[in-house]
Parts: C-alpha cells; sequence; structure tokens
C-alpha cells in the first residue's frame, strides 16, 4: 500500500518542487536588490529543496488544548530551576556585564534562555533556508516569511554564521533565545567582541542579544513583572486584562493584595489585573516589563512561564493560589515515568523524552478507555498514580 501511495504521489511531490524552484529564482532576485551578494546567494540556494513538513506545522491545529497549568508545570520544574541557578553562577560576570550594559537583570535573561531551549539544550533540528524558503513560496504568511528567508540569507551574508549553524524550529526561530532572523538582523549584538553575532555558539552573544531586545520592547530597570495577587471574593475580572492598566492605589482601593503582603510598588507604576485560568487559579498585576516579556511571545502562558521561572530563579516559591483543578499537571521527571509506565503496556510511543506529543496522548486515550475515564488525552497526576498501581509487565 505504501508503495503504491509513493508512486502516485511522487510526481506531486515532484511539480512542487518545480514550484519551489521558480519560486526561489524569484526570492534570488528580490534578495540581490537587497544587496545580498551573488557568491552567497549561489552557494545557498543552488541545492536547496523544499521542506513540505513544515506546512503541516504551519496550519496544525492540536486537538486537545493543555490548561495553562500543565504548560507552566512542564516548562517551569524543579529540574529547570535547579539548572537556571547553575547557569546563573556559571554566567555570574557576564550577566553582570550585561544588566551594567542593557539595564536586564540576570534572572529574567537567564529565564528567557530556559524557556526558549532549555538553556541551550534544544534549538530546533530544521535547516532554517529550507523551512523559511518552504513558507516563503507555500501556505497562507508568504509574505511574513519572505522577509524572514530574506534576512536569514543575510544573516549568512554578513559572516555571522555559516547556514550549516541556522538550524531551528520549524517557524525560523534559532539559537540561544530562538531569535527570528529579522529580530537578529535588528538586535542581536557581538557581546564577546570576537566580530560576530553569535546566537549559536555565544552564550554571551546571546544573552546580551535577549538583554538589548527586552531593552528595546521597554523594559524598566528595577521594575518587577508583577506579582501574584489575592483579589477580594466577587471581584469581576470583566473588562480587566493586561492592557487595562489602573493605578496601585486604585487596586488597593479595590482590595487587591500581594499573595506575600509586599508592598505594591513603585507607587507610580500603572498595572493590568489578569487571571488566565477561568474560574479561578492565581491572580496577577502585570506590569510594563510583562509587555516587555510578551514581546518575545505574544502568548500569556509563555509569558507567565517566563517571568514565574525569573521569579524562582530568585529564590520565589510556587504560586500561591491553587490552580482550579483536582488533578495536578506532571513535571518533566514525572512525564518520563508516565512515558515509561505507557512502553512497558506496550505502547509505541516512541523515545522516552517527556515531551507530550501525538504518539503519546494516543497511547493516554487507550489508557483512560480502558480505566473508564473521560478521554481528554491529557497526562495528570491522575493517571500517572493509576498506572503505577497497574499490573507489573516486562522490567
Ligand atoms: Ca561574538
Amino acid at each position: 500500500m505504501g508503495c503504491v501511495l509513493a508512486v502516485i504521489m511522487s510526481p506531486a511531490v515532484a511539480d512542487r518542487q518545480d514550484d519551489f524552484r521558480a519560486c526561489l529564482d524569484e526570492l534570488t532576485r528580490r534578495a540581490r536588490a537587497e544587496g545580498i551578494s551573488r557568491a552567497t546567494l549561489g552557494r545557498e540556494l543552488a541545492g536547496l529543496e523544499a521542506d513540505f513538513s513544515v506546512l503541516e506545522r504551519l496550519d496544525y491545529q492540536p486537538e486537545f488544548r493543555s490548561p495553562i497549568w500543565d504548560y507552566l508545570g512542564a516548562l517551569v520544574d524543579e529540574q529547570r530551576i535547579a539548572d537556571g541557578r547553575a547557569q546563573l553562577l556559571a554566567h555570574a560576570d557576564t550577566l553582570a556585564e550585561i544588566e551594567r550594559r542593557y539595564g536586564v537583570d540576570p534572572a529574567t535573561v537567564v529565564a528567557v534562555w530556559g524557556v526558549e531551549s532549555d538553556y541551550g539544550k534544544n534549538f530546533g533540528t530544521r535547516d532554517l533556508l529550507s523551512s523559511l524558503g518552504t513558507l516563503s513560496c507555500f501556505g497562507r504568511r508568504q509574505t511574513y516569511f519572505r522577509g524572514e528567508f530574506i534576512a536569514a540569507l543575510g544573516i549568512v551574508d554578513e559572516g555571522s554564521l555559516a547556514a550549516d549553524k541556522l538550524k531551528g524550529s520549524w517557524a525560523g526561530a534559532f539559537g540561544h533565545t530562538q531569535f527570528m532572523p529579522s529580530t537578529y538582523r535588528r538586535l542581536a549584538v557581538d557581546f564577546d567582541g570576537d566580530g560576530r553575532r553569535d546566537l549559536v555558539d555565544s552564550v554571551p552573544d546571546a544573552l546580551a542579544s535577549t538583554a538589548n531586545f527586552l531593552r528595546d520592547a521597554g523594559w524598566r530597570s528595577g521594575e518587577p513583572w508583577g506579582f501574584e495577587v489575592r483579589v477580594p471574593p466577587g471581584l469581576d475580572f470583566d473588562g480587566e486584562g493586561r492592557k487595562a492598566r489602573r493605578s496601585f492605589a486604585e487596586w488597593a482601593r479595590r482590595g487587591v493584595a500581594r499573595v506575600d503582603g509586599g508592598e505594591l510598588v513603585p507607587a507610580t507604576a500603572q498595572a493590568g489585573l489578569v487571571r488566565p485560568a477561568d474560574g479561578g487559579g492565581p491572580a496577577f498585576l502585570l506590569l510594563k516589563n510583562f509587555d516587555a516579556i510578551y514581546a518575545y511571545n505574544a502568548s500569556m502562558s509563555y509569558g507567565l512561564a517566563i517571568a514565574h521561572l525569573s521569579d524562582r530563579l530568585r529564590g520565589g516559591g510556587d504560586f500561591v493560589t491553587p490552580w482550579p483543578t483536582d488533578d495536578l499537571p506532571l513535571d518533566r521527571a514525572q512525564r518520563r515515568e508516565l512515558q515509561r509506565l505507557l512502553l512497558a503496556r506496550g505502547h509505541d510511543i516512541g523515545p522516552v523524552d517527556g515531551a507530550i506529543g501525538s504518539r503519546t496522548r494516543a497511547a493516554i486515550l487507550v489508557e483512560q478507555r480502558r480505566l473508564g475515564w473521560e478521554d481528554d488525552a491529557r497526562a495528570g497526576q491522575k493517571l500517572l498514580r493509576a498506572l503505577r498501581k497497574g499490573p507489573a509487565t516486562g522490567d
């Protein structure tokens, strides 16, 4: 069956590769007009092949959306906190110099690094020119990706990074702190002084570039990103939000207070009130610095992961208000344990990597149905406990 399909599909794929070549010719003319050298274009584009798998990611709609507590539980776990504290020590001098020059504190910079690439352990593996070239020629965001494709060629052309160093996410983010190529061109800095802006092999360049990004996005030195707060019962969240800013005096008048009993400072700041989970859970007052983090990647879950990780790196504790769930999330060590238990039950889930992907979810669905539970494909503490109790198999 597979062979028959391959025979039927290959002419279509060949046609699309022809379309890709024609599109690349057009992009080459545009890149030339933007000053990228003929030598770079000839070298990098002559053998470039499309990677059509990125188009599936472009239109990917997850069947199951994770609640925010699962997202934060996986990103801000004990391992990432411990690793981040070790990185704060290992790069203390560099981070102090970065703070002097850009005004962004070490914990914030290291938290971005930890969330973006797990401190350099996960850059993504896709060839950037191939994925950005494909997204420039097919799919629904070609105009945007053409700009990123030409920016990536510009990085190679300026000699900062060889094309084979440009590996990253399907959408073109690369390096320690996952800059897009256009962001790199605008805001990357050479902090170690070797004359190259290298966000792949130079931790100082990557961390300083992140601080430069946050400063450019309006970072206010010495201000917090925000605080977890207690709100009085019955407070109406309708109409509130990150951008609905009020003075701290006004929030105090409404009965909003920090959970740690601290003062709402600086007194001149304005803050917006957010409670990210429907129906309860922690609420936060967010200041301008949260907007700078949000500019990195426009997602509330993502921004809170970085903000909370930065607090944990400073020695802060977990959120005080519990999330509205009776089935708490798994950290990455527990996710790996769950995957080992699924493997022991004969589920073909691929490698044990602590990431809950489509194959792990499919196995979870089978187990949930066996247990007679609601089948939502979610990996939580209840499922882990149930599988631990199950019949021992294999090992
Ligand atoms: Ca450098």
